[in-house]
């Protein structure tokens, strides 16, 4: 028989939907499953998963007794050490020990980390990141998380939860935010803040292509039909919008204060949508408030890998754990 191929499974668990790939050993996805996890209660969603990560190994066509790893990228807070998923209130999961439970029913080595680090991890590998040494990753979605690569290193800080960009609180007397404050960054800019902002002005009569796209019911709009209304005219969408991409550039450039990235890499939903104004209003507001000498040295990009971004890191993530794995083995037999 033929020997087995080697291959690396990554995985992006995200409020609403589960993607899965089988990997090259270039990280490249060779297939991929992708399922709902909206509504799902622990159990089942750990099931989920399961059957994701089997739908990607049955459909990359390689023998699945190649399976080395998997590479897990879900939301946090959660361990990094130990893959112990914290409290995810989206998902519903509490002290849920995924990488142990994930390792148990595939028999292989699994590495979990924060969704959003392991996004800035694979643009910083493979993407639009790729070169630099210090990067921040902002993805505006439905939140907006935060990813710090630090001297090429994900940086966890001493909670492992380090990055959270969007709960930075610009006025405490501001909108009330998912996590509880006042003001956060995300309860303004992030897509539900965005919204909220949007639907007063359909409501007024005032974005007429919008309410062609969407209807008055914007809770659930898409950053495409976003982009079309701009596209078509709205002039008071397009004003909104790019105050709240400037008010995320306001955010980055205190970040960039204070960790002098060399690249800020921006991604999700929303920057995809409309990734210019989304460059451009930030370029503008890091100019303008990072100290000059600091903003000289950084660079702003748009994601380059869509929704392949979180998987390759996880991917990236767990090869390195099972070399790190494999090197401590050779040390081991070496000094005996
Ligand atoms: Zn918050």
């Amino acid at each position: 028989m033929a020997k087995e191929t080697p291959f690396l499974i990554g995985v992006d668990i995200g409020g609403t939907k589960l993607l899965a790939a089988a990997l090259d050993e270039k990280f490249k996805p060779l297939s991929r499953a992708r399922k709902k996890t909206r509504g799902k209660k622990e159990g089942v969603l750990f099931e989920r998963v399961c059957e994701c990560v089997a739908s990607a190994i049955a459909d990359s066509g390689l023998a699945p007794g190649g399976l080395r790893g998997i590479g897990v990228g879900s939301p946090g807070p959660l361990d990094p050490q130990t893959g112990v998923i914290i409290d995810t209130p989206n998902i519903g999961w509490k002290n849920f020990p995924l990488a142990e439970k994930l390792s148990d029913r595939f028999k292989v080595p699994v590495a979990v980390d924060n969704d959003v680090n392991l996004g800035t991890y694979g643009e910083f590998h493979f993407g639009a990141a790729r070169g630099g040494r210090f990067v921040l990753g902002v993805f505006p979605g439905t939140g907006i998380g935060g990813g710090i690569i630090v001297d090429r290193r994900l940086y966890h800080g001493a909670s492992g939860a380090a990055g959270e960009i969007g709960h930075i609180v610009l006025d405490p007397n501001g909108p009330l935010c998912g996590c509880g404050q006042r003001g956060c960054l995300e309860a303004f800019s992030g897509r539900l803040g965005l919204a909220g902002q949007l639907a007063g002005m359909v409501l007024r009569g005032m974005a007429p292509e919008l309410a062609d796209e969407a209807g008055s019911d914007l809770r659930d709009i898409r950053s495409g039909q976003i982009a079309a209304a701009i596209k078509d005219g709205d002039k008071i969408v397009e004003r909104i919008v790019r105050r709240e991409a400037a008010r995320i550039g306001l955010t980055v450039a205190g970040a960039v204060n204070l960790l002098s990235p060399d690249t800020v890499v921006l991604g999700g939903g929303l920057v995809e949508a409309m990734s210019r104004l989304f460059l451009d209003e930030v370029s503008r507001a890091v100019k303008a408030h990072a100290l000059p000498f600091l903003g000289r040295f950084v660079k702003v990009v748009a994601a380059e890998l869509g929704d392949d971004a979180v998987v390759m890191g996880a991917g990236k993530l767990i090869s390195e754990r099972l070399e790190s794995q494999a090197g401590k083995g050779d040390k081991q037999s070496g000094s005996s």
